[in-house]
C-alpha cells in the first residue's frame, strides 16, 4: 500500500532566505530549493550548521530559480556527498554557472578575513562553507528542463515547470507524488515585470506552497512605461548637474531591466546617448544570458538592446579605476546594497562630489551602507575612509521582482480549488499574518498552514495536511531581529534623537541615565566569558 508524501520545512519559514524543503514518498527523497540564509549573524550561522538530512541519500533536487537563497547551499549539498541531478530550467543552470562560483569566491574571501583578525589569533581558524571548486561541481550536477515538460526526479514522482515570472528561468513546480498533487510556488513575479510573461500554473491541487515575501505590502501600479518616464527624469537630472549618475545594482535582473530601459529611453531620442558603464563581473556574465536566451524574453523590441553602443561593461580594475576621472556617465556596480564590490569604490570617488548623483533602485536593508546614504546620513565610512556626503541621493522604489499583497491573492485565487492545504512561506512573520488573516477560502477543507522551519507535515488527497514533527524551538532569536539589528537601528537614531532635546543639560541628563541602564547590567559580564556561537 502506498504511503502518504510528506513535506518538511528546512528554510524560508517565518522569513525570506534559506529557501529548503524536502519531499518524501516512502523511501525516495527529494530537494526543493536548497538556499543560503542570508540577512543578520544569526540567520547566517545557520549555513554552518550540518544539513539535517543525509545528502547523499538524496534522490533528486529540484531548483526553482537561481537566486542565492534559493540555490547557495547547492555547493555545500554537493560537497557533503549529494551526486544526483538537479533539475532546474536551461535559464536558470546558465545564471548558475556564475553565481554560484561567484559565492564560493565571497565563502573564500569571508573566512580570509576572518582569519585575518588579528582578535582571532589562537582561534580555529574560520573554514568557508563552501569553495568555487564545490561551486562548479554543483553546476555540473544541473539538468536542465523546458517548460511544461514532465519529467520524473524518483520513481513514481513526476513534476513540471511553469513561468513564475519572477527572473530569468524562475519556474513554479508542479508534482505528482503517490496520486497527491502539488505546486510550488517559488517566487513569483508581479504584474508589469519587465522580460517576462506574467506568472502561470494549473488550477486545482490538494497542497500549495506559496512565497509570502510582500503578503502585507500593496504597490502602486506602475507600467514599465511609467517606470521609464521616472528614469529619464532622474538622468536628465543627473546629466544637467554634470558630476557622475551612480546606481547600486543587484547583478542579476535589476541591471538588465535598467539597461533594456536606458536602451528605450536612447533609442526613442529621450536621452542623449550618454556613455553608461556597467562596473560588475557577475552583472556582465548575467547580461550575457539574458541575451543568449533573449528569444525567450519580453519587452526586446527590435535590435540588439544589451549590445547598445552606449554601453561598456569594464573588464577589470584598472578600467574601473579610470572611471574616477570622468564625468556626465551613468555606472551601475555591484552590490546593490553597497555592502560589498566596485559600487563601494565609485560611491568613495562620488560621494564628495556636489555634481555627482546616487540612484537607488532596489531594497535597502536596514544596516547596510546603502541604507545609511538613502537615510541620509552626512558622513560614510567606505574601506577605512571617511566619506563626506555632498551628491545628490535619488530613488525610484518602482523596480520589483516580487508579487505584492493583490498578486499573490490573485496567484492563489488562480489555483483554486485547493482541497487540502495551503502552506504560506518565505515571509517575515507579519507579511505571513497579514495574508493568513486576508486570504478568501480557496475550497472547501482548506487550511492556510504557516510552517516553522523543522516541521514535518503528511500531505493526505484532498484533506489538509497534517503536522508530525515540531519545530525547532531554538530559533527564535534567529528569526527575529537580533540584537545587532536592533542596536544599528538605535545607534543610527541616537544622535538625531539627543539632538531633539532642548537644553544641553538635558541632553547630559539622559546620557547619565542612559550610562546608568548599561552599567545595571555588569553583573551579567563575566558569567558568560564566551558567549561566541
Ligand atoms: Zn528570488
Amino acid at each position: 500500500m502506498a504511503s502518504l508524501p510528506t513535506l518538511a520545512f528546512h528554510g524560508a519559514a517565518r522569513t525570506v532566505t534559506g529557501s529548503c524543503m524536502e519531499l518524501c514518498l516512502g523511501d525516495r527523497r527529494m530537494l526543493i530549493d536548497c538556499g543560503l540564509f542570508q540577512g543578520s549573524r544569526s540567520l547566517e550561522a545557520l549555513n554552518r550548521e550540518p544539513f539535517s538530512f543525509d545528502a547523499r541519500g538524496l534522490d533528486a533536487v529540484i531548483l526553482t530559480h537561481a537566486h542565492i537563497d534559493h540555490s547557495g547551499l547547492l555547493p555545500k549539498l554537493v560537497s557533503d556527498g549529494y551526486a544526483g541531478p538537479i533539475w532546474c530550467t536551461e535559464p536558470t543552470r546558465d545564471l548558475l554557472r556564475y553565481m554560484l562560483p561567484d559565492a564560493g569566491r565571497i565563502q573564500e574571501y569571508e573566512a580570509e578575513r576572518r582569519n585575518r583578525r588579528a582578535d582571532r589569533a589562537g582561534e580555529e581558524p574560520f573554514v568557508p562553507v563552501y569553495t568555487e571548486a564545490d561551486a562548479q561541481a554543483a553546476v555540473a550536477q544541473a539538468r536542465p528542463v523546458a517548460l511544461k515538460t514532465w519529467f520524473e526526479p524518483a520513481p513514481g514522482i513526476r513534476a513540471r515547470f511553469w513561468n513564475a515570472g519572477h527572473i530569468l528561468g524562475s519556474a513554479s513546480v508542479e508534482i505528482e507524488a503517490g496520486g497527491t498533487h502539488l505546486l510550488f510556488s517559488g517566487d513569483i513575479g508581479p504584474e508589469h515585470k519587465a522580460f517576462h510573461p506574467d506568472p502561470e500554473a494549473p488550477a486545482g491541487f490538494d497542497h500549495v506552497v506559496c512565497e509570502s515575501t510582500y503578503g502585507d505590502r500593496v504597490r502602486e501600479e506602475v507600467t514599465i512605461e511609467q517606470r521609464r518616464t521616472l528614469l529619464e527624469a532622474e538622468i536628465r537630472g543627473a546629466l544637467t548637474r554634470g558630476g557622475n549618475l551612480v546606481i547600486p545594482v543587484f547583478a542579476l535582473e535589476r541591471t538588465q531591466e535598467l539597461l533594456l530601459d536606458v536602451a528605450s529611453l536612447i533609442n526613442a531620442g529621450r536621452l542623449p546617448h550618454v556613455h553608461l558603464f556597467v562596473d560588475s563581473p557577475l552583472a556582465s556574465h548575467a547580461t550575457d544570458v539574458f541575451a543568449k536566451h533573449k528569444e525567450a524574453l519580453e519587452d526586446l523590441g527590435s535590435g540588439e538592446i544589451f549590445r547598445h553602443p552606449s554601453f561598456h561593461f569594464v573588464e577589470n580594475a584598472g578600467q574601473s579605476m579610470r572611471l574616477n576621472s570622468m564625468s556626465g556617465t551613468i555606472i551601475m556596480a555591484a552590490s546593490g546594497m553597497c555592502e560589498a564590490g566596485r559600487i563601494r569604490h565609485h560611491l568613495r570617488h562620488n560621494l564628495p562630489r556636489r555634481e555627482s548623483t546616487v540612484l537607488f533602485v532596489g531594497f535597502q536593508a536596514a544596516g547596510t551602507l546603502g541604507r545609511a546614504i538613502l537615510d541620509g546620513a552626512h558622513r560614510v565610512r567606505i574601506s577605512g575612509h571617511d566619506v563626506t556626503v555632498r551628491a545628490q541621493i535619488r530613488r525610484i522604489d518602482s523596480y520589483s521582482a516580487h508579487a505584492d499583497r493583490d498578486d499573490i491573492h490573485a496567484w492563489v485565487a488562480a489555483r483554486a480549488p485547493i482541497a487540502g492545504s495551503l502552506f504560506l512561506t518565505h515571509g517575515e512573520s507579519e507579511a505571513i499574518e497579514t495574508l493568513r488573516r486576508d486570504l478568501p477560502s480557496q475550497g472547501a477543507a482548506n487550511a492556510i498552514v504557516t510552517p516553522e522551519i523543522g516541521e514535518r507535515y503528511a500531505l493526505a488527497i484532498g484533506a489538509p495536511a497534517k503536522r508530525i514533527a515540531t519545530g525547532r524551538a531554538d530559533l527564535g532569536d534567529a528569526l527575529g531581529q537580533d540584537w545587532q539589528n536592533d542596536y544599528a537601528r538605535f545607534a543610527t537614531s541616537l544622535k538625531q534623537q539627543l539632538a531633539e532635546i532642548e537644553s544641553a543639560s538635558a541632553r547630559r541628563e539622559a546620557l547619565t541615565r542612559m550610562r546608568a541602564i548599561l552599567d545595571s547590567f555588569k553583573e551579567h559580564r563575566g558569567k558568560r566569558r564566551n558567549p561566541r556561537r
